[in-house]
Order: C-alpha cells, then structure tokens, then sequence
C-alpha cells in the first residue's frame, strides 16, 4: 500500500488508475480504524476497484466542548488494518493540506440540519460535509464507501454530492458489530469492563424496540420505554431514540417499508450510537 500526502500525488495516483480504465473507490476515516473501516475497504476490492483510504481527523467537524484530541492515533495498527483489507492507496494529509492558511469557504446542508445528533452537535454536519465534499473532489473517485452506522451522515454526504455535482456514487455499507451486537466504534475503547458489559443493550433496545413497531406497537410509546430500559441499564443519558424514515429522516409516527430507529446514548466516556431497520 503507497502512502501519500499531498493532493497532487493523490490526484496523480487516481488520474494513473482511471487512465488504465480501473474504477476506483474511496473510503474516508479519521483513524482509530477497525473492521468497521476495513469493511469499506474490503466493499471497494469487492466490486473490482483500486482502493483508496483516507484518514484525517477533520477540526471542522467539532464544536468547541468536543475534544479532538480524544481521537486515538496509531497511524502504524491504522496502515496496517488498511493493509490487511487490501487498500491500494492512503491518504493521510496534514492539516495545512486539507484547510491551507486563508481557507475562508463553508459548505452547509440545511436538510436534516436540526434532528438527530445535529441537535447535540452544532455545525457538525456542516463540518462534514465540507471536508467530504473537498476529499470526493481530491480523490474523484467513482465510488465512495460509507458506514450505515453513521446513517444521518451518510444522508448528509449522500444530499452534499447530489445537489454539488461532485459525481462520486455515496454507497452505504452495513454496520460490523461485535458478536454480543454493539457496533464496531472506536469509541468503544473509552468503555470500562463495567460498561462495555452495558454497552450493548443500545442495539438490544434498538432490535426490540424495531419489532415492537413492526408487530404494530405505537411508535413514540415503544421509543419512551427503550429509552427508560437504557437509562435503568447504566446508561447515563438517551440524547435522542426515534422511529424516522430512512431517507427523508422525518418522524415516523405510523412507518411503512424503510423506516429505521435512530439513537444516541451516552455511557461513561463514550456517546455511542446506532440505528436499526424497521422490519418488513
Ligand atoms: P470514522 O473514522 O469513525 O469517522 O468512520 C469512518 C467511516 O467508517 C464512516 O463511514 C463510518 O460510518 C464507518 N464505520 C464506522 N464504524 C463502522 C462499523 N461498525 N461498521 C461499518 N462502518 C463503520
């Protein structure tokens, strides 16, 4: 696997490959990776693509009380996890490379702006869709890899390239779990042994609560009662746990086929979140 960390050699790289007629698929990280991240490697090798991964740890992307810092930086296990999941390229630029002296341009999407972690998280969505709009721009990728554990994200990203013509396929990928159900997360390093035992009644609430909806239970009746389950499980606060469209994001009072349930949760350290289909 070649690494590089300019845009210059990262265009140079794609333009080579899509010049030879490869496809090419990306997949964005922020580092801390695991086989969450190695799925969406994997996705683009699967469909017969060159594989390009990139971490940056985006500061555009966190509000003032979050801790960028926290994020754990291991570029060695990182390269070797993209490695072993077959990722023909990485691209691991500085800062100044990403958002040089003078950066002065913001890119803000207004649908699913003020539901969900953007609630809690101001700005956020904007800062994501800045910096996925300038990597799928840097990398012109025919394909980019995302996780549907991020499902709000992934909408966000998903609406960016639409309506900005930035001509990268957004594919969803689903969402690696450990064998007791809790979502792959880097985040679940700051869980205690205590906590990581609680962890994953979230997904566990989720399920139920998912069934519970499609055997015709009330929506807004069986989202309250997870969420009280989770708070009497240890966890210390429910920010939000919803039934809503897949698509459109809106409530889902009566769903049909695509609705998903949406939540976060904080536990110790760690907001962890997830979401689930509606079956049927
Ligand atoms: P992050 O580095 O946490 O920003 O995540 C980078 C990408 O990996 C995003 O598209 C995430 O949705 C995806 N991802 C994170 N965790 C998982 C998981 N457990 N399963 C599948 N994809 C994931």
């Amino acid at each position: 696997m070649e690494v590089v960390s300019t845009v210059a050699a990262l265009r140079a790289r794609v333009a080579g490959w899509r010049g030879d007629g490869a496809a090419v698929g990306l997949a964005p990280t922020m580092g801390g990776l695991h086989e969450g991240h190695a799925s969406l490697v994997r996705a683009a090798k699967e469909a017969g693509q060159r594989a390009v991964a990139t971490i940056f740890v985006n500061p555009a992307q966190f509000g003032p009380g979050e801790d960028l810092s926290a994020c754990p930086q291991a570029p060695d296990a990182d390269a070797a996890v993209l490695e072993a999941a077959g990722a023909d390229l990485l691209f691991l630029p500085d800062p100044a490379e990403i958002y040089p002296p003078g950066f002065a341009t913001r890119v803000a999407v207004e649908r699913f702006a003020d539901i969900l972690c953007a609630l809690n998280r101001p700005g956020h969505f904007d800062g994501v869709a800045l910096v996925m709009t300038k990597l799928l721009n840097m990398a012109q990728a025919d394909t980019c890899y995302m996780g549907e554990k991020d499902w709000q994200q992934l909408q966000v990203v998903r609406q960016a390239a639409r309506d900005l013509n930035l001509g990268t396929r957004i594919v969803g990928c689903p969402t690696l779990r450990e064998a007791d159900g809790l979502a792959l997360s880097t985040r679940n390093a700051c869980l205690t042994p205590a906590e990581r035992e609680v962890a994953p009644r979230l997904h566990a609430e989720l399920a139920a609560t998912a069934e519970r909806i499609a055997d015709g239970a009330p929506t807004e009746l069986a989202c309250a009662e997870a969420q009280e389950n989770l708070v009497f499980a240890g966890f210390a606060r429910v920010e939000y746990l919803e039934c809503r469209h897949a698509e459109t994001l809106r409530l889902a009072p009566s769903p049909g086929k695509g609705a998903r349930v949406f939540a976060a949760a904080v536990l110790g350290r760690a907001r962890l979140i997830d979401n689930v289909p509606v079956p049927g």
